[in-house]
């Protein structure tokens, strides 16, 4: 692995910042940009020094493989102010390990840590004013990956482009949402491309989504490919369910579902609580069941941009279920609010969750 001290960054700042102090919680995530950007090229089969640049259009070709044959992959992450006003990054060796992981069923070249980690890290320093300290702010980091060989023709291609985007995030107004649970379109199928973050994913779900928004839905619950029947994830979430108390998420071993690291968070989050958690395929007649018995107690979407997001109704082959008012939940606000205490420094870290800039 090759080996990048911070000092080996080549850095070259903005002439004058943009940076404006914040008058408010109102951030529009993923408009506004900081100052700097992280860029690291591979070429003839080696990462090259990574540069802090100012953030700013990038010059592309129009043969550039990635926009013909989609070899793109993306991360999320989050850093969060302190109370004493240091900056925490929410377990970004997670995402550099999952970085690699979509990276190789991409055919793309794996990226050292040290490039991942100090590069973040140096930039972070740089554009450290940028991370709000509004009550349920963050800054939203978007690390990804893409190839850049000016080449039409299906292979796999030799130059990359490994980037990091900041953009500051506002506070997260999140209604529960209602769910449509689709049996129509697939977003993944076993032996394909569902475990990794890949734009591609994301590319086939806009129309499916888009449908059931004009329905009056807010985001799909996927099922398998095969028969319709076991839940997968939402849009841009894993999922879990509270059955009689105990929590129950889909098993990543179908390879149809991301490994979410906040889902990863919550399932220890539920141990250490003394939470039963299974996980496991879940049929949605399974879910019907429940409901009817009354045993369906919460549900949500788990991810890094909302944390966690409540769901208020499933709807199923036109049967809608409505959960009770979230008001009324006990379990999943208990969880949500032990995990934004450890992101945002309130609680001791005790499972070493927290990245210090
Ligand atoms: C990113 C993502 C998630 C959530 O992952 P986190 O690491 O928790 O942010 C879930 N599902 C899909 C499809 C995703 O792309």
């Amino acid at each position: 692995m090759t080996d990048v001290s911070t000092s080996a960054i080549k850095i070259v700042p903005v002439e004058k910042s943009r940076f404006k102090p914040y008058e408010n919680d109102n951030l529009l995530m993923g408009r506004n940009f900081t100052d700097h950007m992280l860029v690291c090229d591979y070429e003839n089969g080696a990462w090259k020094t990574p540069e802090i640049v100012p953030y700013g259009d990038v010059k592309i070709s129009p043969a550039m493989a990635s926009l013909h044959y989609g070899q793109a992959i993306f991360e999320g992450v989050k850093a969060y102010r302190q109370p004493d006003g240091s900056v925490a990054v929410f377990r970004p060796e997670a995402n550099w390990a999952r970085l690699n992981v979509s990276a190789k069923r991409m055919d793309m070249p794996e990226l050292p840590k040290e490039i991942f980690l100090d590069g973040l890290k140096k930039l972070l320093q740089l554009d450290s004013q940028w991370i709000p300290n509004f009550p349920e702010t963050s800054l939203y980091i978007r690390p990804f990956m893409y190839s850049t060989d000016a080449f039409i023709g299906v292979r796999t291609s030799e130059n990359y482009r490994f980037c990091i985007i900041c953009s500051p995030a506002g506070r997260y107004y999140a209604k529960p949402l209602n769910i449509y649970v689709q049996d129509q379109f697939v977003r993944a199928v076993p032996g394909g491309i569902g475990f990794t973050k890949a734009a591609g994913n994301y590319g086939a779900s806009m129309y499916p989504t888009h449908q059931v928004k004009d329905m009056g839905y807010d985001q799909i619950l996927w099922t398998d490919a095969f028969e319709h029947k076991y839940v997968q994830e939402i849009g841009t979430m894993n999922v879990f369910f509270i059955i009689n108390g105990k929590a129950i998420t889909p098993d990543l071993s179908s390879g149809t579902i991301l490994a979410g690291i906040t889902r990863d968070s919550i399932i220890t989050l539920f141990k250490q609580n003394g939470i039963a958690v299974e996980e496991r395929p879940i049929d949605i007649n399974e879910l019907v069941e429940a409901y009817k018995n009354g045993q369906l107690e919460e549900a949500f979407g788990s991810g890094t941009a909302a944390s966690m997001s409540y769901i208020q109704s499933l709807t199923y082959k036109g049967e809608k279920m409505t959960l009770k008012d979230v008001s009324e939940w006990t379990i999943a606000p208990k969880i949500k609010a032990q995990l934004d205490d450890i992101r945002y420094g309130r609680i001791a870290d005790t499972n070493n969750w927290r990245f210090p800039v």
